[in-house]
């Protein structure tokens, strides 16, 4: 702790301070852009947090600035093992990552506020010392009494600021009692108005609404406010974009900045992100986490496009939106007051253009190879009669054949395309069931591959296919391609079969069809 001080207590030193007067959203040239994300590690990163995050990283990059991650980690109390390092993957995961963080490190660091503690009593040094702050010895019962009178009578609970105007020798006295008591921010009256970005001039008269708030506890942790203050400050944050849910405490936020004698950052509160029909997203629920979805298959690209979908900070909704086009679109300004709706049930449609997308590029082709190599081998890895199915140049064919047609790699494994991977079991009766010419069908396709080798485009296969049932007397067309698709993928549904033929190449279709004759 000792060792961080010095460099702590630094005074910042990011370009010049970004004041009311100087534009619209005070990003001129020369004033440096920065913002945070600043998330408690009280649980994983869910769909709600990378909305914050993205909206602040698509806002740094807009205008050249840095994105910061810093973890609010002060309620001791409330940590999730795991969560500081799962949000900081999940930002990597997702494409957006910070430039200064716990991991990355730099100048304004530590990105911890637990490692900050110094900061925060220096901050508290001096608010006592003007009399903005002050000492509490209220003990816990008697603020558990307050608030269940409160309760009882109907009032919401607050402190009634007992210990404001404790006499110097009170205090004192009191000291040698309780050398670390809590310590309280005066709320003043006439709070100043402040613009928000998003919600316009805005003003909580707070002291009339609740007791002065502790900013120091007595284990000589912050508490969030005064943490954020001392933090956005030291850190030479420009703009705070946050959730909606905090906009009530920005008025106590520029209470702590005046006393302090700072200026304050700008301020741009993002509506909150609800499920379609206007509920909360439930973190219970368990499955608005990102880990679920990159579990399940769903891309960051898709994620960031959905959730920029719903209405705010662009000229349209649109799907199929890269991170780069976001940033070339977003407009601050169009961020609205509404609540942004979320449709989930719309992903799998979002995640499907993104795939294709991906699909379309050679270089990124080449990494969904490797995943979906990971894929097919944990779902058939025992069951593999050919082990050729691994090869990169088998699975590169068939995401180009089915691009389009699937929303993720995963859907490549699921049972209706497991004749892609292993060769089904048809029994004769099956085929004889369709059509009473299986032998006839079967020599027809053999003599087609034998004619036409491995040499025929899709289009031009399909028109041999439609030769196949030529003279064939009482087994119409569809019921050749019947037969042939189950012949070949045990599957009386699937995609076309002179695809599945392309998929499966000649080889392959060779043995599955001589199958069918020798069974
Ligand atoms: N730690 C707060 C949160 O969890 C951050 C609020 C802010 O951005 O100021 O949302």
């Amino acid at each position: 702790m000792a060792a961080f001080s010095k460099r702590l207590l630094r005074p910042p030193a990011w370009g010049r301070p970004v004041g009311r007067r100087e534009g619209s959203l005070g990003t001129d040239a020369g004033s440096a852009v920065r913002v945070r994300f600043a998330p408690s590690p009280t649980g994983f990163l869910h769909l709600g947090g990378l909305r914050t995050a993205l909206y602040n990283y698509i806002f740094a990059k807009k205008h050249q600035g840095r994105f910061i991650l810093r973890l609010e980690d002060t309620d001791q109390t409330r940590l999730v093992p795991g969560a500081a390092d799962n949000i900081e993957a999940m930002l990597e995961w997702a494409g957006i990552p910070p430039d200064e963080s716990p991991r990355r490190g730099g100048p304004a660091g530590p990105y911890q506020q637990s490692q900050r503690l110094a900061l925060y009593a220096q901050a508290t040094e001096a608010l006592l010392e003007t009399g903005a702050a002050y000492r509490c010895f209220c003990s816990p019962q008697r603020l558990e009494l307050l608030k269940k009178e409160a309760l009882r009578n109907h009032q919401t609970p607050r402190y009634d600021n007992r210990c404001r105007d404790l006499s110097q020798n009170q205090v004192a006295q009191k000291l040698t009692k309780n050398p670390t008591p809590a310590i309280r921010f005066r709320l003043e009256e006439e709070v100043p108005a402040f613009e928000d970005l998003v919600y316009g001039w805005t003003r909580h008269e707070v002291a009339s609404v609740e007791g002065d708030p502790v900013i120091l506890k007595s284990d000589g942790f912050p508490t969030y406010h005064l943490a954020c203050v001392v933090d956005d400050h030291h850190m030479g944050i420009s703009h705070v974009l946050r959730g909606s849910e905090w906009l009530v405490s920005t008025s106590k936020h520029l209470l702590l900045y005046r006393a302090l004698g700072w200026q304050p950052p700008r301020f741009a509160h993002l509506p909150l992100l609800l499920n379609r029909n206007g509920s909360k997203l439930s973190k219970r629920q368990g499955d608005i986490f990102l880990e679920h979805f990159a579990a399940v298959g769903f891309l960051p690209e898709a994620l960031l496009d959905i959730i920029t979908n719903c209405g705010s900070g662009f000229a349209e909704n649109q799907m199929g939106r890269t991170l780069p086009e976001l940033i070339a679109q977003f407009d601050l300004s169009r961020v609205s007051c509404h609540s942004a709706l979320l449709d989930l049930e719309k992903l799998p449609e979002f995640n499907r253009v993104h795939l294709q997308r991906l699909v379309s590029s050679e270089s990124q082709r080449r990494q969904l190879v490797g995943k979906l190599q990971a894929l097919v081998e944990a779902a058939f890895g025992s069951q593999l009669q050919d082990r050729r199915v691994l090869e990169p140049a088998y699975l590169d064919r068939i995401m180009l054949l089915r691009q389009g047609h699937i929303c993720r790699l995963q859907d490549l494994v699921s049972p209706s395309y497991a004749y892609l991977w292993t060769r089904p079991t048809v029994g004769r009766a099956q085929l004889g069931a369709i059509s009473e010419k299986v032998d006839t069908i079967a020599k027809r396709v053999l003599g087609l591959l034998e004619r036409s080798g491995a040499s025929l485009t899709q289009e031009a296969l399909s028109g041999e296919l439609r030769k196949l049932s030529e003279g064939l007397e009482g087994t119409k067309h569809s019921s050749v391609m019947k037969l042939l698709r189950v012949a070949l993928s045990g599957q009386p549904q699937g995609p076309p079969v002179a695809e599945m033929m392309m998929s499966l190449g000649p080889e392959e279709v060779r043995e599955r069809i001589q199958n069918v004759l020798s069974s």
